[in-house]
This record gives C-alpha cells, structure tokens and sequence, in this order.
C-alpha cells in the first residue's frame, strides 16, 4: 500500500545541505518533508571529519554574513582542535601551514544538523529511497509525496538533478576513508604526489584515533583508489580496516542549480572547494540561501532563480578560484618532480593562499 502525502516542500537527502534547507525552510513557516534512504542519518561515516573554524570560514568568505548560527556546534562535537596543516611533497618535504579547525564524528554532526530542522518542524523520514522523481512529485516505495518545491539534496550522484535536466559536477573524484586508533599529534596531514594521482592522502587527527583516507582523480592514475589507499596505510605503518569511499566533486560548482520547481544544493550542485574537497561547510551556506528561497517561493511566489543568484553572490567566487587553482595543479599532476618543483615555488605564502580558496597568483 502507497500513501500519499502533500507538502509544500520535499527535500531528497538528509545530509548537511538537506537538513540545513529543511531548517530554514521551516524557520521560514513552510511545510517541509525530508526524505532519506538511509536507516539512519549520517551511517555510515564516510568523510575526513575536518571542519574549518568559524574564523576561517568568515576569512575564506567574506560576502556571506552571520556564519556562527551555521558554525557553532555543541562542544561534544568537537573531538580535537587542529591549527596547523601539514602538507608533503612527494619527496615527503613538508610545508606547515596554520589553518584553524576541528575533527567531528560526522554521523552526529550529521544528527545535530538534522536536529535543528526537526526542531525548526521540518519532518525527516528515514529509510525513504527515492526511486522516482518527476515536475511535483517524488516516489518511494511506500509513499508519493506531491510537492510545490523539491529540492535534490541528494549528494554527488543526485537523482533529482537528473530528473531536471541539471548538470552533475564535471570531475567526480573517488574518495575513502576510515578509523585508525591510537594517539596522533594534532595536526592535518596531507600527502601529494603519486600517492594519491590528482588528490591526496590524510591523516587528520580525532581524540585517540585518527581519520585516514585518500582521494584520486581518476585521469592520473592508473590503479583504484583502495589500491591507492592500501598502499598508503603501508607506507604510514597504520593497521587501518577496509575504507567507507563515494565520490566528491573536484570542480566549478554546477552552472545551473535551478529548474522549474526543482533547485540542487550542495554535493548536488558542485558546491565544494575544489582544492581540498571540503563540502560540509558549503552546503551549509548553500542550504541556508536555498531554505530561505523555497519559502519565498512558497509563500510570496518569488522564483526559485534568487536561489541561484543569492548563493552565487555570497560565495561563488571562492569557490571558483579553488576549480582554477586545481586546473592548474593538474599540470603537474602526472609527475612527482612536477608537483614537487610547484610546491617549491608556491611556498608557504602561495599555499597558504591555496589552502583558503584564494588566487595564488600574482
Ligand atoms: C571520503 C570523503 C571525505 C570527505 N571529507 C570531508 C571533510 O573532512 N570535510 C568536509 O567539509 N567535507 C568532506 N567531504 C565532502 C563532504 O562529505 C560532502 O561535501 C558533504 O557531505 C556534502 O553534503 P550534502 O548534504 O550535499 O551531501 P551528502 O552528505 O552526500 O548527503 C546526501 C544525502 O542524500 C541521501 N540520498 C542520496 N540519494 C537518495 C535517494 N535517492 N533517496 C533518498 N536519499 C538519498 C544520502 O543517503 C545522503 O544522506 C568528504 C567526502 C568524502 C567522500
């Protein structure tokens, strides 16, 4: 038996970018349904679990206002504090650039995220895979839920953005990841070079444990990236268990983000830092202009393109200049002495500047 519901909006996915636009969607006085396949939010962990501080990303985004109701998270969540990025050539020089940060255990950031918009009256259902999208309605196997709004936020591979003819990211990269215990310094490290063909390789440290993975484009190497990643655990001397991966998008965010009722946000759009993969905090910003431009949608018939113009005012051109810089790294990619004779010349400085989604040059 298949019910029916009715709703002003349906949000696919219950990830950062769905539950942040179900928050303020809500905020705003809209009717919204969450639908997530997943039995649980935020299971199985499947990310680095570095977040940048609130300083930084003020820094880094300088046209977004008031971040902290994005940023500020209940001091449980913060498993340690980092300041310095670690970054390796691969001749295995290093370079020590300070970045402000913390580590999380994603699942239950993930919950506290989703938290805030139940607690705002967005529902979210669990265990609800959307098979079928269409103009107005998605299905799953149990329920169709007719909507006004429906938003993919639905990660890299979004089913919704399909569905509507909108772009995927151009440079979907494979990335893994997993737990290792033991007592790290607390720093980030990240490993370039044939380690990880076209990405790179971290250890980013958590309270009595570390998150190790590796990430790859797949037009420079020639293995899998759990081949990749293997290989890595073995050079570090970590006994790590077989990595969580899927994919992130390493490019500009998606040239269309909007369609007829229907908008993209986060990992579904592109929206990510080119030069790290760093999308957490992105589609947090991302989810807040989009829940505020649904439920004006909704309420006041404004077009869901403000959606596409607000976030692009606010942040797009960061984001950018992070695409472009990772164009141009891929030019040393393929060769070791390359990648390490551009890290010489970047220096510190320069790499600072990458780090922050800032032009390098001049
Ligand atoms: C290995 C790895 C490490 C990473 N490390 C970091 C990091 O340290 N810091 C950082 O900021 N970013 C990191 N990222 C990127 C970050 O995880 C993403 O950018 C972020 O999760 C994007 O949030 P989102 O809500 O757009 O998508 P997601 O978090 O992918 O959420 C999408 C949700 O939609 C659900 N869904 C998909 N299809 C359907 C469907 N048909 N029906 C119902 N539900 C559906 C999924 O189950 C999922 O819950 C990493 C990514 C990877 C792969």
């Amino acid at each position: 038996m298949v019910d029916e519901l009715k709703v002003d909006v349906v949000i696919v996915g219950a990830g950062p970018a769905g539950s942040t636009t179900a928050r303020f969607a809500a905020e705003a006085g809209v009717d919204v349904l969450v639908l997530e396949r997943r039995a649980k939010v935020g299971v199985p962990v499947r990310c680095g679990e570095f977040m940048p501080s609130l300083e930084e990303m003020t820094n880094m985004f300088p046209d977004v206002g008031d971040m902290a109701e994005l940023f500020e998270v209940p001091a449980d969540l913060v498993s340690l504090k980092c300041d310095v990025t670690r970054i390796y050539s691969p001749k295995f020089t290093r370079y020590e650039l300070p970045f402000l940060g913390y580590t999380t255990d994603r699942d239950r950031l993930d919950q506290f995220y989703a938290s805030q918009a139940e607690k705002a009256g967005a529902r979210i259902m669990t265990g609800q895979k959307v098979v079928e999208v269409k103009e107005g309605m998605v299905r799953t196997d149990d329920l169709i839920v007719k909507a006004k709004v429906i938003v993919g936020a639905d990660g890299p591979m979004s089913m919704v953005g399909k569905a509507f003819g909108l772009p995927r990211s151009a440079d979907l990269c494979p990335a893994v990841t997993t737990q290792v215990k033991g007592d790290f310094e607390p720093v980030c490290e990240m490993y370039f070079g044939t380690i990880a063909p076209g990405g790179y390789a971290w250890v980013i440290p958590k309270k009595g444990a570390a998150n190790v993975g590796l990430g790859v484009d797949r037009k420079f190497g020639e293995e899998t990236v759990n081949q990749y990643f293997n290989e890595f655990v073995k050079v570090k001397g970590l006994k790590a268990d077989k990595p969580e991966g899927k994919f992130v998008p390493m490019s500009m965010p998606c040239k269309r983000t909007v369609s007829g009722q229907a908008i993209t946000v986060g990992d579904a759009a592109g929206q990510v830092m080119a030069v790290n993969g760093g999308g957490i905090p992105i589609a947090r910003l991302a989810g807040r202009v989009a829940g505020k431009a649904v439920a004006e949608n909704v309420l006041k018939g404004t077009s869901l393109q403000k959606y596409d113009e607000e976030w692009r005012r606010q942040f797009y051109r960061p984001l950018r200049t992070a695409a472009r810089t990772k164009v141009l790294a891929g030019l040393c990619f393929g060769s070791a002495w390359r990648t390490e004779m551009a890290m010489k010349v970047l220096g510190d400085r320069r790499m600072n500047n990458l780090i922050r989604c800032r032009p390098i040059f001049p």
